[in-house]
């Protein structure tokens, strides 16, 4: 592990997310490798850290005042072991090869744990969103898209949104898809309901990190109902956690951006819930306006490099669904230190690996992302699977199906965790699982 590990950063100099993602999976593969040593001669973990192709490209544009500007777009097909690669697209200036590489790599085995034929990609630009007229923005998405359409297909590769790729962007994307190839299909999933979208993908992140979080509680004999919740974030992934959260009587509590936090200590109702979808999804404007709008509740600035003191704020559960690496070694124990007992992780790799390590000691339920926010690519696979048969189905169905799905990668991290002698570790039993399976269909196709 050591050798590969070593060889991941040589390779891949300076992508520092993508070596901790890669270190954090190796760490709990020992065991199943030294279980089934075919994995080993067949350097399976090899084949997995070396993306099957990586795609970058030069996204000229022009703005509103006629000047050009020149990002860099990505497509990273990291594994199409048990089906085309899937994943989202990100639009952040913080994007860049290795951010990519890490969001890819965790892909392949989230999807594998969704149960669903779906291999793992990820995408994006350093394009910042930000500020930008919706005319920006579709030219920057038209220019995106003339490049990486020759790279994409409903059988072959199938972005979604990510950070700063919603509705909007994913339509001016299908938009542009459909007139260079002619071509109306499913290339892309987060579309709107009229044009070939799915009933709850909106929701599905944030409502299935919740499902995992009362799974994760139902295994104490504990439900969701009266807790005190952290919600980092404020975009599409917290929106609908804390909607979830309203819905089953937990208590919400915060929201976030990259400037600052809110503590609304009455509790986030549907009414101020409202406000704040208008707000980040309509207006796009940043969440100190809570504050002004709500005066009981209180605007904190980020301190930068500083401990996010979001974490600090006395709660039962929490729910990061903001970024990567948001949850430092300190804010980990500090949410021990105040008693919380359940952490559900909405976004990507939100706790750095010290974090990680103070939750699991503590034997605070732990959440990993791969297995908690599954939830959103598990309905973009239902999505595909409404587009191949040109069917939709009703918003009960999808949401049962998406409960279903959390239940079963609930059952699945748990029963593996028990096989590999780590009862109730989350994390060893999400990356063992989706392993196993990219793995075994690994195995069966050959050296490729
Ligand atoms: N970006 C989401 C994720 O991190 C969704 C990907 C998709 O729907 O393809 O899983």
């Amino acid at each position: 592990m050591e050798t590969l590990l070593a060889d991941a950063v040589a390779r891949s100099p300076g992508e520092t997310e993508f070596h901790q993602a890669v270190a954090e999976v190796a760490e709990s593969l020992v065991p199943v490798i030294d279980r089934h040593p075919r994995y080993r001669e067949q350097r399976i973990l090899d084949r997995l850290i070396e993306p099957e192709r990586v795609i970058m490209f030069r996204v000229p544009w022009v703005d509103d005042h006629g000047e050009i500007h020149v990002n860099r777009g990505y497509r990273i097909e990291m594994s199409s072991a048990i089906g085309p690669y899937k994943g989202g697209l990100r639009f952040h200036p913080s994007v860049y090869l290795g951010l990519l590489m890490f969001l890819a790599f965790e892909q392949v085995f989230k999807n594998a744990l969704t149960t669903l034929p779906m291999g793992g990609g990820k995408g994006g630009s350093d394009f910042d969103p930000k500020g930008r007229s919706d005319l920006e923005v579709m030219r920057f998405c038209q220019s995106f898209m003339t490049e990486l359409q020759r790279h994409i297909g409903p059988f072959t590769d199938v972005p979604a949104g990510d950070i700063g790729v919603g509705s909007r962007e994913i339509g001016y994307l299908f938009g542009q898809y459909k007139r260079i190839r002619n071509e109306f299909s499913g290339v892309l999933t987060g579309k709107e309901l009229e044009w070939g979208g799915s009933l709850i993908r909106p929701e599905a992140t944030g409502y299935g990190t919740v499902y995992f979080a009362e799974e994760m509680l139902e295994t104490r004999g504990e439900g969701i109902e009266g807790k005190t919740c952290l919600v980092s974030g404020s975009g599409n992934v917290a929106q609908y956690a804390v909607e979830k959260l309203i819905m089953l009587g937990a208590k919400p509590v915060t929201l976030s951006d990259s400037d600052g936090f809110v503590h609304d200590p009455d509790g986030i109702d549907d009414e101020k819930l409202q406000w704040v979808m208008d707000l980040k999804n309509v207006r796009r404007g940043r969440i100190l306006e809570y504050a002004e709008r709500f005066p009981r509740a209180t605007y904190t600035p980020t301190i930068p490099e500083g401990r996010n003191r979001l974490w600090a704020v006395p709660a039962d559960c929490a729910f990061p669904c903001a970024t990567q690496n948001e949850i430092s070694g300190d804010d980990a124990a500090t949410l021990v230190a105040n008693g919380v007992v359940l952490v559900a992780e909405g976004a990507n790799m939100p706790t750095v690996p010290e974090g990680v390590d103070r939750f699991r000691e503590a034997g605070v339920l732990y959440g990993p992302g791969k297995a908690a926010n599954a939830g959103g690519v598990a309905v973009s696979g239902l999505e595909m699977s409404q587009d191949a048969l040109r069917i939709t189905w009703t918003r009960e169905e999808v949401d049962l199906r998406l409960r279903g799905i959390m239940a079963s990668i609930h059952r699945t991290c748990r029963e593996t965790a028990e096989e590999y002698d780590a009862p109730g570790d989350y994390v060893v039993g999400a990356n063992i699982a989706g392993f196993v399976k990219v793995a075994e269909a690994m195995l069966d196709q050959g050296i490729v």
